[in-house]
């Protein structure tokens, strides 16, 4: 791949340490731990992520598609089960069964392909069906389990039922409670069905990040933790809970990614002039501007505008102007710099702090989409 050495992300490798052993302290021993890393491990990646969470002991991992799935496969070292929550492409689909990727099924259309595949190559397929609860996105109905039993009941030489799972829809926020419940007990229903059917699935799971903090006792025995591992709150809200429940100040959550780049230019602007773009910023006095090799198109929001801060050599600054589409351009008045000081986008120096939540509420997105956002050109380097 060619990089985009524009900038640097950098993974801290002591983060991811403590980030595991925290969602282990949470889980209790009996329960296996997946780490979601669909979408490029959140922006992370794959490639860097996967060894790195290997080398902490994880042995399970989930993403969203069949490339992604590709993607862990090339970069585990010790053999990891690899699950597809998502979608599997036509192309794939001999490559999934060949490998015995693990694979979500919520469809009759996949289920039976996957069966029919493995059928040829004489594998059987690992499933995990999933059943709708009440979040009404993928799953099998309850109209549908009796189809469902029949057929699986049908090809029971031809898979193994590696799991049966649902996921809650938005277990983050305490608004869904009672949501979350029905859920459960949906899903309870429908183990209990499945076993009365003698379809004993290796696995039951149905909890994220959120989940295990807000509803422990819905482990059951597998859990597919994203965002936690990455050092990031699912919401405000959970992290509140959580240090009130502990009588603590102090996050148990170390996170891992910083996001950096360094000055390319510096210019000075007369009193009365527009910077950048348009006119929507007017100095209004002498102003000595810094420019940052970075722009939306790398995922640094265009709505930062005139709103983001990214520290240089420990002290906040402000983006001026617009961002464009590979550069924007900051304030730098009243401190000394020079071209080639870092600038951190995300990351800490000293007690001065710019998290991807700042980040996120500045530009009223959400921490799962602002790190997904940054392009995966963007070299990732562990320290
Ligand atoms: C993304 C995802 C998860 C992980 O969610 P987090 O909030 O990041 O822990 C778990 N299960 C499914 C089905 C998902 O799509």
């Amino acid at each position: 791949m060619i990089q985009n050495n524009s900038s640097i992300v950098e993974l801290d490798k002591n983060a991811i340490a403590n980030n595991v052993d925290f969602i282990r302290s949470q889980i209790g021993k009996g329960v296996k731990l997946s780490c979601v890393v669909k979408a490029n491990a959140y922006g992370h990646s794959i490639e860097q992520m996967v060894p790195e969470l290997e080398n902490n002991g994880v042995r399970h991992f989930s993403v969203f598609s069949s490339f992604e799935a590709r993607e862990v496969y090339q970069a585990t070292r010790k053999k990891s089960t690899i699950m597809i929550m998502g979608d599997i492409s036509n192309e794939d689909l001999p490559w999934v069964v060949e490998k015995q990727i693990e694979c979500f099924v919520y469809n009759f259309h996949t289920l039976k392909k996957l069966v029919e595949e493995g059928i040829k190559q004489k594998i059987k397929v690992c499933i995990h069906v999933e059943l709708e609860t009440g979040m009404n996105r993928h799953g099998y109905s309850k109209t549908d389990w009796e189809e469902l039993i029949d057929y699986l009941r049908k090809e029971k030489d031809n898979y193994i039922l590696q799991g049966l799972c649902t996921h809650f829809a938005g277990a983050e926020s305490s608004a869904n409670y009672k949501r979350i419940q029905d859920q459960q007990e949906v899903f309870l229903n429908g183990l209990s069905v499945f076993r009365d059917n003698n379809l004993i699935p290796q696995n039951v799971h149905s909890s994220c990040s959120a989940a295990i903090l807000a509803y422990p006792e819905f482990n059951h025995d597998l859990v597919r933790i994203g965002i936690l591992t990455y050092g990031l709150w699912p919401s405000t809200e959970m992290e509140l809970t959580y240090k009130i429940k502990n009588k603590t100040q102090k996050s148990p959550l170390k996170r891992v990614l910083s996001w950096k780049s360094r000055i390319t230019d510096i210019s000075f602007v007369e009193s009365g002039e527009f910077i950048g773009y348009g006119n929507s910023y007017l100095a209004e006095t002498d102003m000595k501007i810094a420019s940052v090799p970075v722009g939306y198109g790398y995922g640094f929001n265009r709505s930062l505008s005139n709103t983001g801060r990214v520290i240089v050599n420990g002290v906040r600054l402000s983006v001026v102007g617009i961002v464009n589409m590979n550069m924007f351009l900051i304030d730098a008045s009243n401190v000394d710099v020079s071209i080639n000081d870092e600038v951190i986008i995300i990351g800490r120096h000293g007690d001065k702090s710019i998290n991807v939540k700042h980040f996120g509420n500045l530009s009223d997105t959400l921490n799962y989409e602002l790190l997904t956002r940054i392009d995966k050109a963007i070299p990732r380097v562990i320290v």
